[in-house]
Parts: C-alpha cells; structure tokens; sequence
C-alpha cells in the first residue's frame, strides 16, 4: 500500500484512476489542478504522485520542477502526446517515468511497484512484513518474530532470514547467499553460510536434522518453507 496522488484536469480519467488504485491497495487522493496538486504534495505527503502534464492552470513541465524544488516524491507523468521531446524534457526535470493516454490502471500500478522499488526510502514504508506460517520478518524495523516471540538475532542472521524467506518455497544456492547477504560473489566459502544457518535454526527451535523451516537440500542449498502446509 502506497500514497498515491493523481493530478489529473479529465474527471474520467481521474476516476478511472482512483476506483483502480485503490483496487490495488493504495491510498489515492486527486487534484483537477496543478497547483492544487502542488499544496497536496506538500501537504498530503505522497509516495508517488501520477502527473497530468496537460492542465488547465499551470505547465506540467514546470509544477514537475516546482514540485522537484520541495520533495524527492517519484513522478510518473500522464501524457497524450506520445512524442520524445516532451518525455524527454519530462524526464529532464524530474520526472521518473510517464504512461502515455490511453493506459490501463495496470499498466499504471506496474510502474508505480516500479518507481517504489527504486526509490529505497520509500520502499522501506510500504513494504509489508513477511509472512511464512508462524515466522513473521519485517524488513523496515528488521525485526523477525515466530508464533509472536521475537526472534534475538544477529545481524546476518535477520539478512540470512530475509534472503530466504523472500523466496520461501524455493531452493537458494549458497552461492546466491553468499552474493546477497555477504556480497561475496566469488570465493565466499560455504562454510560461512553453514554455521549461519545452524546458529538461525537454533533461534527457531529446530535442527538439521529434524527440520521444520530450513530445509537444507543435499549439493543445492536451503530452502525455507512454512511447515504447516509442506511437512518433509
Ligand atoms: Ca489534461
């Protein structure tokens, strides 16, 4: 769920805009004028504002710059005109990305999952925590409970966690673990992740040997499953 702002001067537009946002998940407030989609930034605290660059009141191309003068919120600018020179100019002054009219409401959401993920600040506040069976792991206060206990654990021990369970119910090579939670890409030895995940599997009450959310796989790597639907 993100803050969404649509400034957009075409009602249908805008409707269309809202009733499919806020379909998606997001919180969607709507400005018919720039300016007033400019007081809406700066008072509504948007996560993602979705920009007409064709309004009654003001240049699209300059509120991008006079919204750039006050916040670092992504702007996905809405265009008719499928020419470059605008995006370009779009893009030039500020903007991070632009859908051209016609668009699907989909199309919209896929670029705002896009522009969220690249802008890492914002991404932190709209990520929702983890849920794998009992094992909940919220990457935003790196905090990581099971059955409502916190989990006390060490730095790369949370990392390891995370990396796992954000592909629960797949097998994550320990090469792969090493490039993510180590940054070692090469030369990083298994070892390393090994004693990790003894230490990990210890804080969730488990062992190798009788497992029930890390599953090693022989000459592969891990897998993290939740145990009440996928018992070994
Ligand atoms: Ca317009």
């Amino acid at each position: 769920m993100a803050r969404i702002l649509v400034v957009e001067d075409d009602e249908a537009i805008r409707i269309a805009c809202r009733r499919g946002l806020t379909e998606a998940g997001h919180a969607v407030a709507t400005a018919a004028r720039g300016l007033t989609g400019l007081e809406l930034v700066l008072s509504g605290d948007p996560q993602v504002v979705l920009l007409d660059l064709g309004l009654p009141d003001v240049d699209g191309i300059a509120l991008i710059s006079m919204i750039r003068a006050a916040s670092e919120v992504p702007i996905i600018v809405i265009t008719a005109q499928d020419d470059d020179p605008t995006m370009v100019e779009a893009l030039d002054n500020g903007a991070d990305d632009y859908v051209v009219k016609p668009f699907g409401t989909e199309q919209v959401a896929a670029r705002i999952r896009a522009v969220l993920r690249r802008s890492g600040a914002t991404q932190s506040s709209v990520i929702e925590p983890l849920r794998v069976g009992k094992l909940v792991i919220d990457e935003r206060s790196r905090m990581a409970t099971l059955n409502g206990q916190r989990l006390e654990l060490a730095r790369k021990e949370f990392d390891l966690l995370l990396a796992l369970a954000s592909r629960h119910g797949q097998v994550v090579t320990k090469a792969e673990l090493l490039a993510e939670v180590w940054q070692e890409a090469y030369g990083g030895s298994d070892r390393t992740v090994d004693v990790h995940l003894s230490w990990l599997r210890r804080k969730l009450g488990e062992s190798a040997a009788q497992p029930r959310y890390l599953h090693s796989v022989r000459g592969v790597g891990v897998r993290l499953v939740d145990p009440e639907h996928e018992p070994d």
